[in-house]
């Protein structure tokens, strides 16, 4: 079967919709919340390295603040539409709910190649897009941070810019998160998505009867999530024997030094080429084809799709991207019974520890690397294990368990604040 539609805002809204007719919720409510509150498109104008002017077009979306002030990434990516940042701001929403946290979801995009701009030109648009945000974030509003395209440079320019504009002299620094840690920024912000894909592998493993020790891994994507992902699964004792980025497809079946694969891909900025310890290099797409038996999409949306689902060949999938499976090729998944730990659980490592760095600005006040490790696992576990129980209840599974245990929470903020 091919796929109904590949329009990330059309797949949320359909989880919604699952979601509130499980739990025998109003249409009201399912109205209410498949329609983000609040959509700002802008254009920045960036001066180039050659003088010229250019133009880029952004968008924040802030889905619903009932719960808290809202939260969510800044994407810079080629490919960014309306539509993906209203799915992604959507998706916070919901993530942020499952994992306990006072938030209600926001994203940010702007439509660029960032691997084109010079460091200056980067720095250009950082600031013209927290200008032009600026009328609707901060720290009790909305807190932007890092997604992809985008890291903790990105959020100390955009600080700067901020602090300039409404700081009236004070530096800011609550507003955004992944900030450097020289700046405000938590340690073990810049892990925690990775590694909460790979504690939320080790749960599944766990329910699965599997031990972790003795299984396979691939990892699609190896930015930010999927670098870290594979680097605390190999750290649990898993073994990971294919990488894959938007170039090629690393395999090796003695298992992959990923510590020196993400060395090489700092100097390099890709996989491309790389050759050690008898690793071969393949198309990308040999990735969904590599024997395994957990499969990590950290990359971009619609990366298993009807199409690519009949190669996998793993037992569990934690999903570090944002909306990385069809619904067509869940429903393939589910019916093999393979186990999905969803993307608004698997990747909400990075909200949770940028909460803590929030907390930590508005404290004054630091953790250690460890005390934030150990915070991250307590919240994500928990999450982990209710999510877990309501399937078993209901005869559910993970994604549409998350979904009702969201909707019931972000349902009570709104009727106690007569929305409903
Ligand atoms: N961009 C990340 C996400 O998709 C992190 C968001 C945040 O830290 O606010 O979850």
């Amino acid at each position: 079967m091919l796929e109904k539609t590949l329009n990330p805002f059309e797949i949320v809204q359909k989880q919604i919709r699952q979601g509130c007719d499980a739990l025998g919720e109003s249409d009201e409510l399912y109205h209410l919340l498949s329609e983000p509150e609040r959509v700002l498109e802008v254009s920045i104008p960036v001066k180039m390295d050659d003088s010229t002017t250019k133009t880029f077009v952004g968008y924040r979306v802030q889905h619903n603040d009932a719960p808290g002030p809202t939260k969510g990434g800044i994407r810079f990516h080629p490919a960014v539409t309306k539509d993906e940042v209203k799915a992604l701001a959507t998706w916070m929403t919901f993530k942020c709910l499952i994992v306990g946290l006072p938030y209600g979801g926001a994203k940010g995009g702007v439509i660029v190649d960032p691997k084109l701009l010079s460091l200056r030109e980067l720095e250009n648009l950082s600031r013209g897009y927290a200008k032009a945000i600026t009328p609707i974030i901060g720290e009790k509003r909305d807190i932007p941070a890092p997604d992809v395209g985008t890291d903790g440079q990105v959020m100390a320019w955009m600080v700067d810019e901020y602090s300039q504009l409404r700081g009236v002299g004070q530096t800011l620094l609550a507003v955004f998160t992944g900030k450097p840690i020289e700046l405000g920024g938590c340690l073990g912000r810049k892990e925690a998505t990775g590694y909460g894909v790979a504690i939320m592998a080790r749960e599944a493993a766990k329910v699965k009867n599997l031990d972790f020790e003795k299984l396979k891994v691939v990892v699609q994507g190896f930015g930010n999530v999927g670098s870290y992902a594979a680097k605390y699964m190999h750290q649990l004792g898993a073994k990971i024997v294919a990488i894959s980025d938007s170039t090629c497809c690393i395999v090796n079946e003695a298992g992959i030094d990923v510590i020196h694969a993400m060395k090489y891909t700092i100097i390099n900025n890709s996989l491309k080429d790389y050759q050690y310890n008898g690793s071969i290099e393949l198309p990308r797409e040999a990735a969904f084809e590599q024997d395994c038996d957990i499969f990590a999409p950290c990359a971009l949306e619609n990366a298993i799709t009807s199409e690519t689902v009949k190669l996998i060949k793993a037992k569990i999938i934690s999903e570090g991207a944002n909306g990385p499976t069809t619904p067509e090729a869940e429903k393939y998944l589910l019916e093999k019974d393979i186990f999905i730990v969803p993307d608004i659980l698997a990747n909400a490592g990075g909200v949770t520890v940028s909460y803590l760095e929030w907390v930590q600005n508005l404290y004054h006040y630091y953790w250690t690397f460890e005390e934030v490790q150990e915070k991250q696992e307590i919240k994500m576990v928990s999450a982990f294990k209710s999510i877990y129980e309501l399937s078993l209840e209901k005869e559910t599974d993970m994604r549409k368990a998350a979904y009702m245990i969201a909707i019931q929470r972000l349902a009570k903020p709104l009727r106690l604040r007569g929305w409903l």
